[in-house]
């Protein structure tokens, strides 16, 4: 299903989920002045509900909340909403944001953060292509379907299918494949990935790639070892393969 366009007069709807008071504000009001719409909360149980009722474009989520943690939270609402979802975390360990991004969200900040970076990842999620199916006219991206071998993507529908079984995976994630699939057995750098995904001028951490690649080679059954989809190209990034 198309995600729902913005409301008219925004550039789109926020959630921001923090049970600090002072900081969900400062965020919230950082964020408004952007232009977006923005709801905040600071109970993780409450959030599930709105991100249920209100459909938010964008999900900023702390990791440590009352209720249900950043972590459950994401994980519920990956089963009915496909909005993106930033996770603030509290430290600067690895476990926290592969945690986080194990779960289904797309980035993360760490705090301490300035609020500026939030709405600069804010902003950029929004900023993405709907896949690359929306960058082709409408009458080419309805018959925008790529098959390799027992994988196919319509970039149209952004559904993916293994043996004609649907995978599930996040926008993210599907954003990061269909680049691999538009062109196979070409090499991207993990820098080419970040900039046809996250566009250019992104900032953050280019592992984001390796983490995304990973959870989609775990959903589609490949080995790392021996990977039928998603190759390494080491020191330099992926491609599609094998293929021939
Ligand atoms: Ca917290």
């Amino acid at each position: 299903m198309a995600p729902a366009p913005p409301p008219p007069g925004t550039k789109g709807t926020v959630l921001v989920v923090e049970d600090e008071a002072a900081l969900a504000r400062l965020i919230g009001s950082y964020l408004t002045r952007e232009g977006f719409d923005v709801q905040t909360l600071g109970d993780g149980l409450e959030a599930i509900d709105r991100v249920r009722t209100w459909h938010p474009d964008v999900l900023v989520l702390d990791l440590g909340l009352p209720g249900a943690d950043g972590v459950e939270v994401c994980r519920a609402i990956r089963t009915f909403s496909d909005c993106y979802v930033i996770m603030l975390t509290a430290r600067a360990e690895e476990v926290d944001r592969l945690i986080g991004l194990s779960v289904g969200a797309d980035d993360y900040v760490t705090k301490p953060f300035s609020p500026r970076e939030v709405v600069a990842r804010v902003q950029a999620m929004l900023r993405r292509p709907r896949g690359i199916g929306a960058r082709a006219s409408t009458a080419e991206a309805e018959h925008d379907v790529r098959e390799v071998g027992r994988l196919r993507m319509d970039l149209a529908a952004r559904e993916v299918t293994l043996d004609g079984e649907p995978v599930g995976l996040t926008r993210t994630e599907f954003d990061v494949l269909a680049v691999l699939v538009s062109q196979p057995r070409r090499a991207f750098s993990r820098d080419q990935l970040i900039g046809e995904v996250w566009g250019e001028g992104w900032v953050g951490d280019p592992h984001l790639v390796d983490v995304h690649l990973g959870h989609v080679r775990r959903k589609l059954g490949d080995d790392a070892s021996a990977p039928q989809f998603v190759q390494t190209v080491r020191g330099y990034g992926y491609r599609l393969g094998p293929c021939a």
